[in-house]
């Protein structure tokens, strides 16, 4: 076995290859660009070198100096993890001359399956089904019309040397074909340098399933069951799944034999992936293959227990495959999540930023986590938006759907948009909870994923709740202790005005014997009865609230103004607005403006002594990265500042002196 090797990748599937290194007694060497110095797989792995800028080109595309890493440090493997220079068969090849050896298949294998129409070529002489198309060299337009118009409408335009859902174009009509082959070809020859393009007949309502394969050295080779990776949207996988559902032990055995065969034909060495387009009535075609780890491996670890990066490196070092086929078990169900830094109803834009709150669930037997970020990590435009994968494990799909929502209500996220509701919405679809699968199913559910979202009463609630129950730090909450309640029939009343996208809802609270009545402001037939405690972890507040006989347990986080409610599985942002009515109340015979949250004095905007309007700028307060602005309440005079630029200032604390007009 390998002494030390080198992982030239980032992220969490580069945490991933240290882990199982780690437990296998190896070295690890992580490469890293300048924008990831304080990135977790440069503290994970034992030894770190920097090789670049941010731009992925300048850094993990650049193979020459990772080699240069990889000798300087005496490394004498390279596991290239997926994506990057995964699939590059010159860099397998520089690998090999270099006399480092390449965690992955021969370059010839690579080469071979890395155009899609080479590959289709050589597993039609193999023996494997292929899609009813047109794979050929020529590509003259004429030809490519007359090739479509054969194998009949829908077809579907791919970039031979396309990848990662670029370069597709789907075709119904006869007279559209010329113009989307104009275009499919532009974006190939952008994206990938070559317009060479193939034609298939487009399969209606399929399902994407795949079969994982290893191959040692000695010409054995072996799969280890499916992946059902038909939930995608613009052709990119979201959710994946093992086994797939509805497979027979015999069809399975026909689709694991039929990717051995792929596999045999490239004379491949190592992980691998056959991709299969897969009929509703489960005859299946040869779509390609990915000569590499997928994103997607660890569905197939759950469900059989094995650690395929370990088998991976014991190829990779001359050893045979760990199992025979017949020793290979399957256990239950597995389902994996990607969770993307996007947003979803915005046709799925990444969304850049910096990370300010990050909560995931737990992790043991039934769930799983594979992630390198942590709170305060940007997710930059260089590289992928993904934050974690969540994979789920359980007796039947049923019970992994299970563990998949409660997993997912776990997860909470400040600072960017990230995928989780929407990913919450999809499990709980009926096309997926019954497992009717194929690559529509998200434009299928659209009206359910993507339906606007009316923020529920007890969202506003709860976040009344956290504003009434967390003024008051340590101390219990009384009604007779409120320190600035004005009377409502002789009762201390409180009011918290807040807003959701234009939405505004002000909440008024009236305490009670027990707690507090709640009613929306504008519409006072809207009342519950709310009462029960918050407890902070961290910046996190956990409230564990009833409203009326329902109880509620939701996570609350403060950034600024904004309140970011995590509730069974879903998430609301809500902004508190400041109260002017009683603020005005408050201060008309003068007095302080308090800080409505722990921070540091950024700012004093306006000079003490010189009379004021309403709403113009007093100071700024800084607190988790949000400047949140203190203004002036109403018409006045700034009589003074408690606090200089530069200072702390817990929350509540009063910050100016303020004297308000008559
Ligand atoms: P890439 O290499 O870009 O991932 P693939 O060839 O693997 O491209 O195809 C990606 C996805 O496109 C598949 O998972 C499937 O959803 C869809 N697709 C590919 N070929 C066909 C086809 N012939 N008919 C219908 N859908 C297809």
């Amino acid at each position: 076995m390998f002494k030390k090797i080198l992982i030239a990748n980032r992220g969490e599937i580069a945490c991933r290859i240290i882990r199982t290194a780690r437990s296998l007694g190896i070295g690890t060497v992580a490469v890293y660009s300048e924008a990831d110095a304080g990135a977790r797989h440069v503290r994970l792995a034992d030894e770190a070198v920097l090789i670049g800028p941010a731009p992925a080109r300048q850094s993990y595309l650049h193979a020459e100096k990772i080699l240069a890493a990889a000798k300087r440090t005496g490394a004498e493997a390279i596991h290239p993890g997926y994506g990057f220079l995964s699939e590059n068969e010159a860099f397998a090849e520089a690998c090999a001359a270099a006399n480092i050896t390449f965690v992955g298949p021969p370059a010839a294998a690579i080469r071979a399956m890395g155009s899609k129409s080479a590959a289709k070529d050589l597993m039609g002489k193999a023996g494997v089904q292929l899609v009813p198309g047109y794979h050929g060299a020529d590509n003259d337009p004429a030809l490519l019309q007359n090739e479509a118009d054969r194998i009949g409408y829908p077809v579907l335009i791919k970039a031979s040397a396309g990848g990662g859902g670029k370069g597709m174009r789907r075709v119904d009509r006869r007279e559209d074909f010329a113009e989307a082959l104009g275009s499919c070809r532009r974006e190939a020859k952008n994206a990938f340098g070559d317009d060479h393009v193939l034609i298939e007949k487009y399969v209606l309502k399929p399902r994407h399933i795949e079969i994982q394969v290893f191959a040692d050295g000695m010409g054995n080779c072996i799969h280890l069951f499916e992946r059902d990776c038909s939930v995608q949207r613009r052709y990119q996988k979201v959710l994946e799944e093992a086994p797939a559902p509805g497979m027979t032990a015999e069809r399975r055995a026909d689709m694991g034999a039929a990717a051995v065969r792929a596999a045999k034909a490239v004379a491949y060495v190592g992980a691998g992936t056959v991709e299969f387009i897969v009929n509703q009535d489960g005859s299946f075609y040869f779509m390609e293959m990915n000569t590499r780890l997928q994103v997607e491996h660890p569905v197939t670890e759950m469900i059989t227990g094995l650690d395929l990066v370990e088998w991976q490196l014991r190829i990779a070092a001359g050893e045979p495959l760990p199992l025979r086929q017949e020793e290979v078990q399957l256990q239950g169900h597995a389902i994996e999540a990607r969770i993307y830094a996007e947003d979803p109803d915005c046709g799925f834009l990444p969304s850049i930023g910096t990370i300010r709150h990050l909560d995931l669930p737990g992790q043991g037997p039934r769930v799983r986590i594979d992630s390198a970020v942590d709170a305060g990590d940007a997710i930059s435009p260089h590289y992928d938006p993904m934050i974690a994968k969540l994979i789920v494990h359980g007796a039947d799909r049923a019970e992994a759907l299970k563990t998949m929502a409660g997993a997912l209500s776990g997860v909470h996220i400040v600072g960017l948009s990230a995928n989780i509701d929407f990913l919450h919405r999809l499990i709980e679809t009926p096309s997926f909870a019954t497992a009717d699968l194929d690559t529509g199913l998200i434009e299928r559910e659209h009206d359910r994923l993507f339906c606007a979202r009316k923020i529920p009463f007890e969202a506003w609630c709860l976040v009344a709740m956290n504003e009434l129950l967390t003024q008051l730090p340590g101390r219990p909450v009384s009604p007779w202790q409120q320190p600035d309640g004005w009377r409502l029939n002789g009762r201390t009343a409180r009011r918290i005005p807040l807003a959701s996208d234009g939405e505004t809802v002000t909440i008024t609270a009236v305490s009670t014997r027990h707690g507090w009545r709640l009613a929306d402001a504008a519409s006072p037939k809207r009342t519950v009865q709310a009462q029960g405690r918050v407890e902070r972890k961290g910046e996190a507040a956990i409230l564990d609230i009833r409203l009326d006989e329902r109880r509620h347990t939701a996570t609350v986080v403060e950034a600024g103004d904004q309140r970011h409610v995590f509730l069974a599985g879903r998430t609301f942002v809500l902004e508190r607005l400041p109260d002017l009515q009683r603020t005005a109340d408050t201060h008309s015979g003068g007095g302080g403006l308090r800080a409505p949250m722990p921070g540091a004095v950024i700012a004093l905007l306006a000079e003490p002594g010189r009379s004021l309007k309403a709403g113009e700028p007093l100071l700024v307060i800084e607190a988790m990265k949000m400047e949140h602005t203190i203004v002036a309440p109403a018409n006045g005079r700034l009589a003074g500042f408690h606090y200089a630029v530069g200072d702390q200032v817990l929350a509540g604390a009063e910050l100016v002196d303020f004297q308000a007009a008559e």
